[in-house]
């Protein structure tokens, strides 16, 4: 018997993890360790219920600075491994604090270190999660890689450890949970009537700055004549716009609905049958990509090339003009179709639980 430990801690996290428990065979040992980086019942809760990804374990951090986070998870796991044994390896899901926590853990401890979603480079090192990124794979054993752009990256980078081309575990979920999806009565209990915008905003080069949250102001005057926008808020994006005293012009505008973020399967319903969705996400570019559905991601670069390249998913400078010539091509049927990348196929969890019965 062969035990293996996935760390979690966001959102982001969850939804790429969905599968291993279902799939692991009698051999394998899997256990689910919560960080606590997200806690609230909205950011977590929901997806441990709705995805049926209990945790075993929990950390419990305090919400606090990345360094006492990382800090915390650190005495934690520690703490835990007193109680229990150490597994043969530790899972580490994208680029979070908790990632690179669990991946500085995983190397003093002597534990295989094994990093889902592995290679992805946004080469801007103003984003927390890049440094995350690129220190978490230099750690790693084992690299999952989601994406063609991930193999070149490792391979640029004379990475130690053996690297795979998988596919993505996040489609996964998808294509896992899409009944259930379907089965969400979101639109009706919204009330929407119209053709809707999806979006949400998080990221600290947009969210953390008035002058960019006044232009999405903006933009969504602009755009709530023709659309209702669907905006669920990140907890982020409600305290700045709470700090900067824009939360009343938000609340204003008329076919804005300005919502608590949702849970994973009304959230994926709105992705299915919204005319478009506005973001800055990391992985709803993806989400949107398998979708075919167009993606207009506000932001100068993204560490997902494949979703722009192949998929449906276009960089828009956030400028109001430039985003609404984009929403004119879309309307006019111009903008691109977009396909579905190699191996996105709902069956990366199972090549990579092959592998891993494998190498452990
Ligand atoms: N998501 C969700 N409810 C929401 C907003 C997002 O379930 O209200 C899901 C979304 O489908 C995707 C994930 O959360 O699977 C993306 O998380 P986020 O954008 O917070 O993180 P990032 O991918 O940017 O790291």
């Amino acid at each position: 018997m062969k035990a293996i430990h996935l760390l979690v801690g966001t959102r982001p996290n969850f939804i790429k993890i969905t599968q291993f428990k279902k799939l692991a065979p009698a051999q394998l040992d899997i256990k689910i360790i919560h960080t606590g980086q997200h806690f609230n019942a909205n950011m977590a809760d929901v997806f441990f219920r709705e995805l049926e990804i209990m945790p075993d374990y929990f950390l419990d951090i305090k919400p606090d600075t990345p360094v006492m986070q990382m800090a915390e998870i650190m005495t934690g796991l520690s703490k835990l491994y007193q109680q229990i044994p150490l597994p043969d390896a530790l899972v580490v899901p994208g680029d979070v604090n908790s990632t690179l926590a669990g991946a500085i853990f995983a190397n003093k401890t002597g534990i295989k270190l094994i990093h889902l979603e592995a290679g992805l480079r946004s080469f801007d090192r103003t984003m927390p999660e890049e440094h995350n990124r690129v220190l978490t794979d230099h750690l790693s054993d084992i690299l999952f890689v989601t994406e063609p752009s991930g193999l070149l990256n490792i391979e640029k980078e004379h990475l130690k450890g053996e690297y795979h081309h998988v596919g993505n575990t996040m489609i996964d979920t998808l294509v896992g949970f899409e009944s259930q999806i379907e089965l969400s009565n979101i639109i009706q209990q919204l009330g929407i009537k119209r053709k809707f915008i999806l979006t949400t905003i998080h990221r600290p080069a947009t969210v953390d700055n008035k002058g960019e949250l006044e232009k999405l102001l903006q933009l969504f005057n602009r755009l709530s004549s023709d659309y209702d926008i669907i905006f669920p808020v990140h907890p982020r994006t409600l305290k700045n716009l709470d700090a900067f005293g824009l939360m009343e012009d938000f609340r204003k505008i008329k076919g804005l609905l300005f919502i608590e973020p949702l849970g994973y399967f009304d959230f994926q319903k709105l992705v299915k049958d919204c005319a478009l969705v506005l973001t800055d996400s990391g992985g709803i570019q993806e989400e949107t990509t398998y979708r075919q559905k167009p993606c207009l991601t506000l932001r100068p670069n993204t560490e997902r090339p494949v979703t722009i390249d192949e998929g449906s998913n276009m960089l828009v400078p956030f400028d109001i003009n430039a985003i609404m010539n984009m929403i004119t091509s879309i309307e006019n049927g111009t903008y691109k179709k977009g396909g579905i990348p190699q191996w996105w196929d709902g069956n990366a969890t199972k090549r990579i639980i092959e592998i891993l019965m494998q190498k452990l």
